[in-house]
């Protein structure tokens, strides 16, 4: 009788582990992406700089990440010049509005009006992807409306660029940011250990809710900002998720997961797609929490510190 590891060895010697779905490497994996590049000064750094130090951070761990960009803060043609460095780097370019309306709300704005004009600012770069994220998260407040936005991606033929991984990163940059306003030399290391933490708890978190959900670990993205904290800390970042058995993938690699054509029935429709996924499900209430990520949910521990 044949043991089980051998019949599995054999069947992955034929190519049929594979073939049915089962995976080998049962390390969960992660993409990265970045919001709302902006390329003005700030303390410490310039927005030359920043941006540099994010493509860095990204050629040394050999991956492609996704920006999302917001139009109107791509507009100059600095900026320009940053995108297609950027897209020359053989990172990705998608879609996150032009204005960066919340269109979570009662009266939503117009959503393909909002697409369209960020879209005249990046389609043409070489790689330019269909893939939209919203601002906020915010996918429509209602049912109707939320279905009204889908209509609106339909009709774009527009991916929704789901976050799976959610997490706080603008807010430990904008308490950083804060102590640079009062203390311009304040040591920026312990923002980063706080940041790092933080990201990896949250990754933890939404992967044992994805397995949970699912009965698998689907591809990741993680959201992260284009600011001052991901400047500093992506090199930190990315080895620390390494280091904590995370497969580093390339963007367009984890939105070819079919996770990311799954339209959940929740209204209100925000937050990361796992939120959503565990919130249309049903049976996860007890583990999901509203809103799921906010600045108000790291503070205390970072007043601990004194960060
Ligand atoms: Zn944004």
């Amino acid at each position: 009788m044949m043991h089980r590891r051998e019949l599995l060895s054999g069947l992955a010697a034929a190519g049929l582990l594979a073939a049915t779905g089962a995976r080998a490497d049962e390390r969960p994996r992660v993409a990265i992406t970045i919001d709302d590049f902006r390329f003005e000064d700030g303390p410490l750094i310039s927005g030359d700089t920043r941006h540099h130090g994010i493509l860095d951070a990204l050629y040394f761990e050999r991956i492609k990440a996704a920006g999302f960009v917001t139009g109107k803060h791509v507009g100059s043609a600095e900026a320009r010049a940053h995108l297609e460095s950027w897209a020359g780097s053989g990172h990705f370019v998608a879609n996150h509005t032009f204005s960066h309306a919340y269109y979570g709300g009662a009266e939503p704005g117009d959503l393909g009006a909002d697409i369209d004009r960020a879209a005249d600012l990046i389609a043409d770069l070489p790689t330019w992807r269909p893939w939209f994220r919203f601002p906020y998260l915010a996918e429509g407040r209602t049912a109707e409306s939320r279905d009204l936005m889908r209509a609106v991606l339909d009709s774009r033929r527009l991916m929704n660029g789901h976050v799976t991984i959610d997490a706080s990163d603008w807010y430990v940059n904008q308490r950083l940011l804060a102590r640079l306003e009062k203390e311009p030399n304040a040591d920026v290391m312990p923002y980063g250990a706080y940041l790092v933490r933080h990201l990896l708890d949250r990754a933890a978190f939404y992967d044992g809710l994805a397995r949970a959900v699912l009965g698998r670990s689907p591809a990741h993205t993680l959201l992260i900002h284009h600011n001052l904290t991901t400047a500093l800390f992506l090199p930190m970042v990315l080895k620390a998720f390494r280091d904590s058995g995370w497969v580093l993938i390339d963007a367009d690699e984890a939105f070819a997961d079919p996770v990311f054509a799954s339209r959940p029935d929740v209204a209100p429709c925000s937050h990361s797609l796992i939120h959503q996924l565990a919130k249309a499900d049903g049976r996860f209430g007890d583990r999901l929490r509203y809103p799921g990520e906010d600045g108000p949910y790291e503070a205390p521990a970072m007043d601990a510190l004194g960060l």
